[in-house]
């Protein structure tokens, strides 16, 4: 197989957009076994598929349109050409995707697993320089994009805050994009103004990935949320078609929510539920968009009662650095999503999400540390997938994808066999 079972099976249900059970009963195997199957391998309960198996199931997929898909992405180029902006390999909206191509984004992160969790090593960026110019507040985005452009082979240039750039002596934004192009191969950017990035990438030729424009973007954010959406929902045998979405928090800011429900507005028949105090609603040309798309039910509230059957809920901080007249003093405690909530409202099989910094002051009323050990939090495994996924975004924009199955090679270190002390809970959860 020239990608790995896990690759393989999972890329199949996803094609044939059928739950663990269903896919199960449909190539006459037990559930147990397919999970079996489905476990990273080197796990302790992973199990190899039988070699009929693997031919069964490629014959389903084939005569299910597999071949029919294959063969419109060949005539159609790579992936970095349909999604491509004004002609460029660059990143910065998700409009940029299709339910297709965003899919194909999604096998590629897989494949990147091994890598991401330390398993195996591959060098098919050597020699590249990335430039991670971050001219706002970053933890993760700035840390998993260089991580991600290293353990590909890559080399990462930072650099943060305006204080220490040349734009605190009125540099624009032409000049400091033209420059940095001189200098390295792609380019990843955060800057507080909506539209900016768009600016940086209009005066490059070399791949630019937006990585959060002020109020506006997060497609990688958006990417990765719906990586992990896509994943637990595998383990938990549901579909995202037809999905209720809740998403509470400071959606007029938070730029995290307005990549994602467009990208998620990609699939059919969700219900979004959209919580937010009020003066911090979703912006109007955002739900207009979702609206036009397809067959979506949108319904907004006030009140976290409305989480009730939700089956993702996707919290956010309040914005505050982005507030210009609003008075408002952090949610009220009221808006805080916590146990005694989730066990009054929540569903057993939720998934509780958050982009994450959530905003631990008492004041501030985020999502609440008593659900650290609940295993609907899926916040780390979250965030984690920020390194898959932003490996597969450069290994596309920079057109490597192919190369990376065959680059791999064992680790020579030995990394712990859970990266978080609470993460044994979660062992062989997928
Ligand atoms: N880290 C996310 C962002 O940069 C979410 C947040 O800051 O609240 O948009």
């Amino acid at each position: 197989m020239a990608v790995s079972q896990q690759v393989f099976l999972r890329d199949a249900m996803r094609r044939l957009n059928l739950t663990r059970d269903v896919f199960a009963a449909r190539i006459g195997v037990k559930r147990r076994a397919l999970d079996t199957w489905l476990l990273p391998e080197g796990s302790q309960e992973f199990r190899g598929m039988p070699e009929v198996v693997q031919r069964f199931v490629t014959e389903i997929v084939e005569n299910e349109t597999l071949l029919e898909k294959y063969a419109q992405n060949s005539q159609r180029g790579p992936l970095r050409d349909r999604i491509a902006i004004h002609g460029k390999h660059q990143l910065i909206s998700v409009d940029q995707f299709t339910r297709e191509s965003v899919e194909e984004l999604v096998r590629i992160a897989d494949m990147m697993q091994p890598i991401a969790r330390r398993q195996k090593v591959s060098r098919v960026l050597e020699g590249a320089v990335l430039g991670n110019l971050f001219f706002e507040a970053s933890t993760r985005t700035r840390v998993s994009f260089g991580a991600a452009f290293c353990r590909l082979g890559g080399s990462v240039c930072d650099t943060t805050g305006f204080t220490f750039s040349s734009m605190a002596k009125g540099e624009s934004i032409y000049d400091t994009s033209r420059v940095m192009s001189g200098y390295v191969d792609a380019m990843v950017i955060r800057h507080p103004e909506q539209g900016s990035v768009a600016e940086f990438a209009a005066a490059t030729n070399i791949p630019v990935v937006n990585g959060g424009d002020g109020a506006g973007e997060h497609p990688s954010q958006a990417l990765l949320d719906l990586y992990t959406i896509l994943t637990e929902f595998s383990r938990l045998g549901k579909l995202l078609d037809g999905a209720h979405i809740a998403i509470t928090g400071d959606l007029k800011y938070g730029r995290t929510v307005h990549s994602l429900m467009k990208m998620l507005a990609l699939y059919k028949g969700l219900t979004f539920t959209l919580i937010s105090p009020p003066g911090l609603e979703m912006p109007a040309d955002i739900i207009e968009q979702v609206a036009l798309r397809g067959n979506h039910v949108i319904e907004q509230s006030n009140s976290m009662t409305s989480i009730k059957g939700a089956d993702v809920i996707y919290a956010t901080r309040v914005q505050k650095e982005r507030f210009s007249d609003e008075q408002l003093e952090g949610y009220s405690a009221d808006f805080q999503i916590n146990k005694a909530l989730l066990d009054q409202y929540g569903k057993e099989d939720v998934i509780i999400m958050h982009p994450l910094p959530r905003d631990s002051r008492d004041d501030a009323h985020d999502l609440s540390i008593d659900l650290n050990h609940d295993p609907r939090l899926a916040i780390f495994r979250q965030a984690d997938n920020g390194i898959p996924v932003r490996m597969a975004i450069f290994a596309v924009l920079l057109g490597v994808e192919n190369l990376v199955q065959h680059s791999m090679r064992d680790v020579t270190w030995s990394p712990p066999s859970h990266i978080g002390p609470e993460d044994a809970v979660f062992h062989g959860m997928y």
